[in-house]
């Protein structure tokens, strides 16, 4: 398969003049995105995210930088010049406008003929599946259903891509879900980009073929969910992305001594961090054998979550480490508080950072 690129931002930066001192909003970013993929930009509150969104759709210009949709240089290209739409949180339906109004406007705004309208409103309200609610208003509908309203909207313009700036957050978690399943749902059916902005680390991982995680203006790293979990590039990343354990210290000979253990890092020397994700460590009463990393603790805490159990072990430098343990059928320890434990894990499983 041929990738083409659909949107390109090379060395963008957005500088905003705030009481006579100079923003950086966006300190430089360079990415690739291609047709069709489902593609999020993830991070923190105030890390630049909506900023590079309206770059792209032409809603601001960047103050460096170029931006190209398609292969053609569009940075100075006004947003109705440029062949995206932008669905926001609010979802700004005409209150007084039936669904299929809101729907049909934009196309109505174009004089597309009649018979093509309905053709196309049709077909769109069976995607977002809201076949027979067309003469409803807004407000006789649920927050769910109308953002789907929204979509809709943007999507029958056909845009060749769709930019989504946290359009699920004003939904409560479990419709949230349910809407996620259902976004991916209408992309694949409709094939067209998606660039999807949102703080919630779990809604990009359930969406996306790739990730950027920005902060402060920046995008750390740009990867696949399950690289980006698994494989952190640093440790705001490993932090900002699930529940990760961090562990520093001064290597010699690819091993870090630490809280009267070892951890096994091949082929790194010096001062290093290395994250180790939960549900790769094993709890056990004894030392494990073997080429292993391995730490002795106390189980500080125990908390049963159903399909697993969470427990927090506190190392002998006071350093604590969560570790999940899956509550399968045949789960062979249980520990409790106050025991004395080891916790080990492959060296495979330990992602090494040397610290700049
Ligand atoms: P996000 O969408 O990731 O929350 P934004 O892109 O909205 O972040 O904002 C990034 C930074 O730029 C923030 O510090 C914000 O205060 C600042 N900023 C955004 N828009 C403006 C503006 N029009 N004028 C001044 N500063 C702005
Ligand atoms: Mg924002």
């Amino acid at each position: 398969m041929i990738e083409r690129s659909a949107i390109e931002l090379e060395g963008v930066v957005k500088e905003y003049l705030s009481h006579g001192e100079v923003v950086q909003a966006v300190k430089g970013v360079t990415l690739d995105i291609a047709e069709g993929e489902f593609f999020s930009l993830l991070g923190p509150s105030g890390c630049g995210k909506t900023t590079t969104m309206r770059m792209i759709a032409g809603f601001e210009e960047p103050s460096k930088g170029v931006v190209r949709l398609h292969g053609q240089d569009v940075t100075n290209v006004p947003p109705n010049r440029r062949d995206v739409n932008m669905v926001f949180q609010s979802y700004a339906l005409f209150p007084h406008m039936s669904v299929w109004d809101n729907v049909a406007f934009g196309l109505k705004q174009k004089k597309t003929p009649q018979e093509e309208i309905r053709r196309r409103v049709g077909e769109m309200l069976e995607i977002v599946d809201l076949g027979g609610r067309e003469k409803r208003r807004p407000r006789e509908l649920s927050g769910g259903q109308q953002q789907r309203v929204a979509l809709a909207r943007a999507l029958v313009n056909r845009p060749r891509a769709l930019l989504l700036d946290e359009p699920l957050g004003a939904l409560d978690l479990k419709l949230r879900q349910a809407m996620q399943l259902e976004l991916k749902r209408i992309q694949r059916e409709v094939g067209i980009t998606f660039v999807y902005v949102t703080h919630d680390q779990s809604e990009a991982l359930t969406m996306s073929d790739r990730i950027a995680v920005m902060n402060d203006g920046l995008v750390e790293q740009l990867a696949g969910p399950r690289e980006i979990y698994e494989r952190p590039a640093s440790t705001f990343v490993a932090g900002f992305i699930g529940t990760s354990n961090l562990l520093s210290g001064t290597a010699a000979g690819g091993v870090l001594e630490t809280g009267g253990g070892r951890v096994l890092v091949p082929g790194h020397d010096g001062v290093v961090s290395v994250t180790i994700r939960p549900e790769k460590i094993r709890i056990s009463a004894d030392k494990p054998d073997g080429e292993l990393s391995a730490l002795p603790g106390t189980v500080a805490e125990v908390v049963y979550l159903g399909t697993y159990t969470s427990y927090a072990v506190t190392l002998a430098d006071g350093a604590e480490i969560t570790v999940f343990q899956q509550n399968a059928q045949d789960a062979t320890t249980t520990a409790e508080r106050g025991d004395s434990v080891w916790l080990s894990w492959q060296a495979r499983h330990s992602y090494v950072m040397e610290s700049r």
